[in-house]
């Protein structure tokens, strides 16, 4: 008689502490086999691995630096011009604009600032792109500790490679699914080759990579599995996730949201495949997790995006501190700090 009281795929699972790389057989498996309270110990080990592999805690904050009127369809963005959402929209911010906003969230200790900007990207570094590297510098002069990471889209070599010499630290650029079911899940006007290009890029000029995705869209398990298979052998070194707001005018709009369980099911499912990696949870955390924001975070992710997102608010900064620092009592080890 078998008297464990873990789920056999959860029990072989364990062997991720041991530094042995699960198999996308058992990730799948678990990930359609693991429901109710035998979820609260696949959650379980994923802290485990998180503690042993990826101890550290950290918070980032962002600022949309050129809001709406992009020419691509992704599916689930409020900012694609192909979309009636009725957003705000506004070229490229001015460099004292961006400078305020960083000194404000630095004044509340974060020391990771994104700046974030709507569109397909850049082939050459026109004016637009110009007055980014002009904020990058003041960025960078005026706070030399702040890490300054970027999301601008597809780019060529030539702007990769000045965004090398203007200070930036890391480079976001999310695959949001599966690969293989990028063209049906999120857009049609751009590849998902384009995008591992600039990713290539990004290596090639010595700039670490932020690569995630959105969950909500639609897909299956197997595309979560997928998408954390397909970031595992990319090899970036943090990855965020953000959980679907169906935003009224996109093909999205009436999508059924996530439950917090599956949500959590799937940040310990990316924990189990990269043990070692920085885990964030983006846009959804407040509105599909709620209440369980706390057992999301001990869920196997170490990173959060603080003081609100995109296109949606988020909790304040200071808010996300204390509970993060309440939840050392659970283990999760570290408080909301770079
Ligand atoms: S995700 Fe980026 S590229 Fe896609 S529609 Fe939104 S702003 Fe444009």
């Amino acid at each position: 008689m078998n008297n464990d009281p873990l789920h056999p795929l959860i029990r072989n699972a364990y062997s991720v502490l041991d530094g042995q790389p699960i198999s996308r057989e058992t990730a799948l498996a678990i990930a359609e086999g693991i429901h109710g309270s035998d979820l609260l110990d696949l959650i379980s080990l994923a802290n485990k691995v998180r503690l042993k592999f990826a101890p550290a805690v950290h918070s980032c904050s962002i600022i949309n630096a050129k809001s709406g009127k992009c020419r691509e369809n992704c599916k689930f963005c409020a900012q694609s011009a192909a979309h009636c959402t009725g957003i705000e929209t506004y070229p490229v911010l001015a460099p004292e604009t961006v400078l305020e906003a960083a000194g404000k969230v630095y004044g509340e200790g974060v020391r990771t600032f994104g700046y974030v900007t709507s569109g397909r990207g850049w082939d050459k570094p026109d004016a637009e792109f110009r007055t980014i590297l002009d904020t990058l510098d003041l960025l960078h002069a005026k706070y030399p500790d702040m890490h300054l990471c970027v999301s601008l889209g597809i780019l060529s070599e030539e702007c990769v490679k000045l965004l090398a010499e203007h200070h930036v630290w890391r480079y976001n650029m999310n695959i949001q699914t599966s690969p293989a079911r990028y063209g049906d899940l999120i857009a049609t006007t751009h590849t998902i080759e384009q995008k591992l290009e600039t990713i290539r890029l990004m290596k090639k000029y010595g700039i670490s990579n932020c690569t995630g995705g959105i969950l909500g869209l639609g897909e299956t398990w197997a595309d979560r599995v997928d998408m954390a298979f397909a970031i595992r052998e990319i090899d970036v070194e943090a990855t965020p996730l953000n959980v679907l707001l169906p935003i009224p005018g996109t093909p999205l709009e009436h999508q059924k949201p996530m439950s917090p369980a599956a949500v959590a099911k799937t940040f310990a499912i990316f924990r189990l495949v990269n043990p070692a990696k920085t885990l964030k949870f983006c846009a959804g955390r407040e509105t599909v997790m709620k209440d369980f924001q706390g057992i999301l975070m001990l869920s196997g992710l170490n990173s959060l995006m603080t003081g609100g997102y995109l296109t949606t608010r988020g909790r304040a900064i200071a808010q996300d501190r204390a509970f993060a620092a309440e939840l050392e009592d659970f283990g999760v080890g570290g408080t909301l700090d770079d």
